[in-house]
């Protein structure tokens, strides 16, 4: 009989996953269940979405029919309650079961509990899902003026596309700067001098005790010193937490997140998790409060994930990257710790570029561990690596074209951009990159492999 691999969440790591599996295993029974109403879609482009840039379709990535065609069954608007592990099955809320060989939790990250009268009025919205911003975008011809109640990056996000739709926002901030578990103090300035260029009101040090309604519908926030501002938009839900909620009492260990080895898989050898919802054991990655909350690191977890699945031994998963976006078109990643409490033992050194160029990189013991890239997407692809392998400096400064010596031997000798073949987007290869190398679109997350023939560079879809 063929083996049953059952993944629950159809966002950039069950998605991939899926396809991967099918793609290695033409016998195997795949079922994706997911509680939304849409097959995959680009969940980091719905501010594109909201600002109009993107239509459904093009966000749509995957038809349904696509899944049929590859015979991936997908069960939509199928929330699964538990997974009760004794019994190797997920359970439904009617209380049905579904048996699995190989179950995947790819459940990702929900709103943390925002308890605040008047959550229920209309016009509060949360900003998640493809429906949330169906209903945002509905919403918006009757709004002026928003408010939003927490400084994520899905947050931002949205203040972004109401922006571009001539909407005054105010941006509720709990503390005194910007993701300072991510960024340092200069990193934070520039997020925030962008953001207030672009006629975003912050409101420091500030939340909301209640939101203000009027018949039924919100009109305003009232801040904890008392004030009252208006807004006919009030955004919750911008704190994330993993979605572990239906692994509790099943066994399978979790800290913030659900516990998982570097094959991904977790205390139950035959359930294996992936993407924002999985914590590797034993590191800090997910901090005391934090979540992993990066498309491109669930992407590459999804691979990951189905080669463990199936047992084969698999490439390790590069992939340090916490954060990687635009912030108002202002390219911003954050590879490991970006940020750290000054040691003897750390040391921060910003790398030489042009004036809209912020470059960090933080050293542990001469070794490097993180990096903060502001204002491009030059050297992410390559400081990424070069963090998850915690390379030495004279790597890091050789690899990064920082010496003046030659490219080594098969590394190109100089950068083109490129399109990606799959969704278009512009791709910038840089100097010093490996021929053979595989880079993943920024947009749309497809592995593409670097070719170089001494004269012209140009990228190729890759088979992981
Ligand atoms: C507005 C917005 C902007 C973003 N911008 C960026 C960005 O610029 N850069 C970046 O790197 N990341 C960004 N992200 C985050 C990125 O989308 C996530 O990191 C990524 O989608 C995580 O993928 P995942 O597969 O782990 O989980 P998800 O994509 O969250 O998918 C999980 C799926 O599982 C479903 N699910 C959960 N519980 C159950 C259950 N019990 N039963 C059935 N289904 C369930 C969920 O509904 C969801 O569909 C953004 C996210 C949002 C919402």
């Amino acid at each position: 009989m063929s083996t049953h691999f059952v993944i629950i969440g159809n966002g950039a790591a069950g998605y991939r996953a899926a396809k991967s599996l099918r793609r290695a295993d033409s016998d195997a029974q795949v079922s994706i269940f997911t509680d939304e109403r849409h097959p995959f879609y680009l969940r980091r482009q719905l501010g594109d979405f909201i600002a109009g840039n993107l239509t459904l379709p093009e966000l749509i990535f995957q038809s349904r029919n696509a899944y049929r065609r590859e015979r991936i069954d997908l069960f939509l608007m199928t929330p699964i309650e538990r997974v009760d592990a004794d019994a190797h099955e997920v359970v439904f809320a009617s209380g049905q079961r579904v048996r699995y060989d190989r179950l995947l939790i790819a459940t990702g990250t929900q709103a943390a509990p925002f308890d605040i009268p008047g959550t229920d009025l209309a016009g509060v919205v949360a900003f998640d899902t493809l429906t949330q911003a169906q209903e945002v975008k509905r919403l918006l011809g009757d709004v002026r003026r928003a408010a939003i109640l927490g400084e994520g990056v899905v947050g931002l996000t949205l203040a972004e596309s109401l922006v571009a739709r001539g909407i005054r926002v105010t941006q509720f901030m709990q503390g005194e700067r910007f993701w300072p578990e991510m960024l340092d103090e200069r990193a934070s300035a520039l997020v925030e001098e962008i953001l207030e260029d672009a006629g975003v009101t912050l409101r420091r040090q500030a939340s909301a005790r209640a939101i203000i309604g009027a018949g039924g519908r919100a009109i305003g926030v009232e801040a904890t010193g008392g004030e009252a501002l208006p807004a006919e938009l009030v955004a919750v839900g911008c704190r994330r937490r993993p979605a572990i909620d239906l692994v509790r009492g099943s066994g399978i260990e979790v800290g913030r997140g659900i516990h998982v080895d570097a094959t991904l898989r977790t205390s139950r050898t035959d359930v294996f998790a992936a993407g924002d919802v999985a914590e590797p054991t034993g590191s800090d990655e997910f901090g005391e409060e934090g979540a992993a909350f990066c498309w491109q690191r669930a992407w590459a977890q999804g691979g990951l994930a189905a080669a463990s699945m199936l047992d084969q031994k698999a490439r390790p998963v590069l992939e340090a990257v916490r954060l990687r976006g635009a912030v108002f078109g202002h390219d911003l990643a954050v590879i490991g710790h970006g940020q750290l409490a000054p040691k003897d033992n750390v040391t921060a050194a910003e790398l030489p570029g042009p004036a809209a160029v912020y470059r960090r990189l933080v050293f542990e013991d001469g070794r490097l561990i993180g990096a903060i890239v502001f204002g491009t997407g030059e050297s992410v692809h390559e400081l990424n690596r070069l963090v998850a392998e915690r390379a030495p400096r004279g790597v890091v400064e050789a690899r990064l074209g920082l010496s003046a010596e030659a490219p080594p031997k098969g590394a190109l000798a100089d950068t083109f951009a490129s399109h990606c073949p799959i969704c278009a987007a512009e791709l910038v290869v840089y100097r010093g990159t490996q021929t053979g190398a595989v880079l993943q679109c920024s947009v749309c997350s497809t592995d593409l492999v670097v070719h170089w023939d001494g004269h012209r560079g140009w990228l190729e879809i890759g088979h992981p």
